[in-house]
């Protein structure tokens, strides 16, 4: 029987806060008919206090590597995003953040470049899917020239930044100078992320709502920036395959995630299928209900309980027997080598 136990743990996944600057429409946070925040998004959020609460030096020092993403909220909206930062990133801890950018001024981004230049592999994700006259056509209520110039700043400072670039119909022209742009401005790395999530051949254009009330369409992109036909095959075979597929990401790299409500799950994804059983939905991802048997929300709550209690329920240490038994949908997407994102990487050091 293999666990989660505290002493293995190396890995933390961060959800600092609910709250976000932009509103994309295919976000879970967005509600794409007039993209304002769906109604059961709040405004939780973990402060510096709370972390260091949570993760006291002991169990801070033996972590390497923590990531500050999420599924609901833009970790540099969170108020005390750099002091986490701060308190977390070493010559032994990585600190790595994803974000649209578009918070915060250029003195708060050259602050943070310094705090992450502590670490070789710290660095900051830009999700920025287009260029001035295209980016905010998805990252909606972001200004282009304000990103880049925050981007630029914690480069400056030493920070180690990579572009993100969804391509849909309507900036896939501009990849190419999307590419040229992060060099010039020194990224150090460009990723194309291919949008296999969205669209499928059968749902090619997706509507949305803006707040002004026009309709509007994201238009799958052309066939290059479409999943190749051999990742497809390659997953029905993985499908038709036995359980022993599942390989839990969260377990192989000793990692936790904390949200933004201060619950400890394995994983981001898991998260956010347990948030259906707070809104009282039918959920049928085969995690939620092991989790609410073994005590739910108030006894996975950081704020309630210290991590080595949590992680000594039996909740955690019983998770891959469970996986190979019952085969919950959600561990069988996104661990069991189906469907996954696919992304085109290019260095831009030589
Ligand atoms: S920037 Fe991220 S969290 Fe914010 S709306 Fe877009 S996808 Fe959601
Ligand atoms: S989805 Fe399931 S198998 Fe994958 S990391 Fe999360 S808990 Fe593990």
């Amino acid at each position: 029987m293999t666990g989660f136990a505290l002493s293995h743990i190396k890995r933390i996944h961060l959800e600092l806060t609910e709250k976000c600057n932009a509103a994309c429409p295919l976000c879970i946070r967005t509600n794409p008919n007039g993209l304002r925040p769906q109604s059961y998004i709040g405004s939780s959020e973990l402060t510096l206090k709370d972390i260091r609460h949570f993760l006291y030096a002991e169990i801070r020092d033996q972590l390497v590597d923590v990531h500050m993403c999420g599924s609901y909220g833009d970790p540099i909206v969170a108020k005390d995003c750099q002091e986490i930062a701060d308190y977390l990133c070493s010559e032994n801890c990585s600190v790595s953040i994803s974000t649209n950018g578009g918070a915060r001024n250029a003195a708060w981004w050259a602050q943070l470049g310094t705090i992450l230049s502590r670490n070789h592999r710290s660095r900051v994700d830009f999700h920025i899917d287009g260029l001035a006259d295209t980016n905010s056509f998805y990252r909606r209520n972001t200004n282009f020239k304000r990103i880049i110039t925050n981007a630029r700043a914690f480069i400056d400072a030493g920070g180690l930044a990579n572009w993100e670039f969804i391509p849909f119909r309507h900036n896939e022209h501009q990849v190419e100078h999307a590419h040229n742009l992060s060099k010039e401005y020194g990224f150090a790395r460009f990723t194309i992320k291919k949008s296999n999530w969205i669209f499928s051949e059968e749902k090619t254009k997706i509507p949305f709502t803006a707040r002004d009330g026009t309709t509007h369409y994201l238009e799958a992109p052309s066939k290059k920036y479409l999943p190749s036909k051999d990742s497809k095959s390659m997953s029905r075979h993985y499908t038709s395959t036995s359980n022993d597929d599942i390989q839990c990401l969260a377990l192989k790299n000793n990692e936790l995630y904390i949200s933004c409500e201060g619950i400890v799950y394995p994983c981001c994804w898991t998260a956010r299928f347990a948030r259906n059983i707070y809104l009282g939905r039918r959920t049928k991802d085969g995690f939620s209900k092991l989790f609410k048997q073994y005590g739910g929300k108030e006894r996975f709550d950081l704020r309630k309980n210290k991590l080595p209690e949590i992680l000594d329920n039996d909740f955690f240490k019983i998770l891959s027997d469970h996986w190979q038994e019952k085969k919950p949908p959600i561990c069988y997407k996104k661990c069991g080598k189906k469907d996954q994102p696919q992304k085109i990487k290019s260095s831009n050091n030589p």
